[in-house]
């Protein structure tokens, strides 16, 4: 393909939000990419928030982290999981982040008295984000439009998406509309009406779709298929079945079986007849699909009733698992319900992992606490992810090194040992929004430790989002009694990554290694926790059969 213009591909979705558009999207990033294209993708948000990072993990799961320190919606997880690139804070749009900038160029007077409205300023705004997010010139852009069609707040975007295929020029630009076949099974039929409704609704503001991808239960039949093509002006061919699936990262292998990345280069007028390579991924689904093994393991949190709250934890511990065989089987503790030591001894009783991710207030913090102890004292492998880390200090200086009453100020301002504290650069923020340490930080790892072997690197950068750090008075007392500090800063002033010896794996980060893992590239620390895990498992199923050869990890 020429490097002439940047394709635009847009996708919008119907009839009920939690489409997986977002996963269409990445499955067609990866189909593009492995055809060789330069990809990226976009999520534009239409709620008022600036960013999802003020909001409860309750309301929007995750917040996942760029390098550049941006907090995002976590379909940025998805795709960079996805098309394996990184991406940033000009990927994820919010409407809010939209109207921050209109009404701030508005304050300053650039408008020279004019007046401000949706079209053409917010559109006009909506559409700069796009072409910001295309400057590299890749081959595609693909930006997904959250929510679902007939939403009032999305509208604006709507409209911009509309003009901008005006704006890219004849051939540069198509929409994908994802939408819900329901199964009535008292009817035993999957029913298009709904997806001709939704359609109906773009079509009456401007935009028709050049492509349907049908989530659905069970096969579209040929009829359901003709009538979706019908009612709605899209070839029949490019009406694309997309069924559920046993595991995400089948998708972008079924709807390449589905012709959809042929469909989207024929509209955009692009002569390629290759195959994607998807040989290394469809591997992977092989070993997801199949494994030899099971493993199971905790996640102890306060939000576990929402599992996309952990989605970057979840999808790295199957990333570890695919890559040694074994299925990761998560048990969700709740922390808030052990504050008793008793309990957590009986709730951890059979499982060969644990991870304990970050988090922020007091709730459920002292079963965190308890938690880490009983990983330390049984010798279960843990892997504490930034609140997890602050969890496992703080155990570590009660329990370790006598230090009473140990805490974190975010818990307990007047704490007698504050052995996590607020970094100084926190000390004066009062602004919630965007202003933690953000973003990718270099971290030295020092020699001889748990981290040096899992990385096998000297330097390595990984993603922050914190406002709190082990404090440094108590550092010596805490080394001294056999903590280890096996990554800190370049300056050696913030403790990044602590250890202990004498464990099978006890290893927790400052960071959040879960946003970089990758099912192409599983993340060191999560292969450490589940090799750890696995080997518990072998040595357990040993002592169980009662074989004499008991080795000891
Ligand atoms: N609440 C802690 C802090 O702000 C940990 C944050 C996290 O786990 N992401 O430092």
């Amino acid at each position: 393909m020429s490097k002439k213009s940047t394709k635009y591909i847009f996708i919008t979705g119907g009839v009920v939000s939690s489409l997986g558009k977002g996963i269409v999207g990445a499955s067609l990033g990866k189909l593009l990419r492995t055809r060789g294209y330069s990809v990226t993708i976009q999520k534009f948000d239409p709620y008022i928030n600036v960013d999802p990072g003020t909001m409860s993990p309750f309301q929007h799961g995750e917040v996942f982290v760029t390098d550049d320190g941006a907090e995002t919606d976590l379909d940025l997880g998805h795709y960079e999981r996805f098309i394996n690139t990184n991406l940033a804070r000009v990927n994820n749009v919010t409407a809010g982040s939209v109207y921050l900038s209109v009404i701030n160029r508005e304050r300053r007077g650039d408008y020279l008295g004019g007046t401000v409205q949706t079209i053409p300023h917010i559109t006009d705004e909506i559409k700069n984000r796009l072409k910001e997010a295309a400057k590299d010139k890749p081959d595609f852009l693909i930006a997904e439009v959250g929510g679902t069609v007939g939403d009032i707040e999305g509208l604006p975007f709507l409209e911009a998406i509309r003009q901008f295929k005006i704006d890219a020029g004849f051939g540069n630009v198509i929409f994908i509309h994802v939408t819900l076949l329901p199964y009535l099974s008292a009817a035993g039929e999957l029913k298009t009406k709904p997806s001709q409704h939704s359609v109906n609704t773009l079509r009456s503001i401007g935009i028709q779709p050049d492509i349907l991808v049908c989530r659905a239960s069970k096969s579209i039949p040929k009829t359901e298929r003709d009538k979706l093509a019908l009612f709605t002006n899209v070839p029949k061919e490019a009406v694309i079945e997309c069924k559920d699936l046993q595991t995400i990262y089948e998708v972008p292998i079924a709807l390449e079986k589905q012709r959809l990345a042929q469909e989207v280069l024929k509209r955009l007028n692009i002569q390629d007849d290759s195959e994607p390579d998807l040989e290394h991924w469809k591997d992977i689904v092989a070993r997801v699909k199949n494994p030899e093994t099971t493993v199971k393991i905790a996640i102890a949190g306060k939000y576990t009733k929402l599992s996309d709250a952990y989605i970057s934890v979840v999808e790295s511990l199957k990333h570890a698992g695919a890559a040694l065989g074994t299925k990761i089987e998560i048990k969700w503790v709740p922390s808030d319900d052990y504050v008793d030591y008793e309990n957590v001894q009986e709730a951890l009783s059979d499982v060969s992992g644990i991870v304990v991710p970050g988090g922020f207030g007091i709730r459920g913090i002292e079963g965190k606490i308890n938690i880490a102890r009983c990983a330390r004292e049984n010798n279960i492998p843990f892997l504490g992810l930034c609140l997890g880390l602050q969890c496992a200090v703080i155990e570590f200086a009660r329990n370790v090194a006598g230090l009473q009453g140990a805490n974190s100020s975010e818990f307990e301002p007047e704490a007698p040992h504050p052995v996590v504290d607020l970094m100084s650069e926190q000390e004066n923020v009062t602004d919630m929004g965007g202003t933690m340490r953000l973003g990718s930080y270099e971290c030295h790892l020092q020699q001889g430790t748990i981290a040096k072997k899992q990385y096998n690197l000297d330097v390595i950068h990984e993603r922050h989002r914190h406002r709190y750090e082990v404090n440094n008075n108590y550092r010596g007392l805490l080394q001294e009694k056999g903590l280890i500090l096996s990554g800190l800063s370049p300056d050696q002033k913030l403790v990044e990554i602590i250890e202990l010896s004498e464990h099978k794996y006890f290893v927790a980060s400052q960071f959040h290694p879960e946003f970089k893992s990758r099912p192409e590239n599983p993340h060191p620390l999560f292969m450490g926790l589940v090799e750890a895990a696995l080997n518990g498992e072998v040595n357990a199923n040993r002592r169980r059969q009662g074989s004499s050869a008991e080795v000891s990890v």
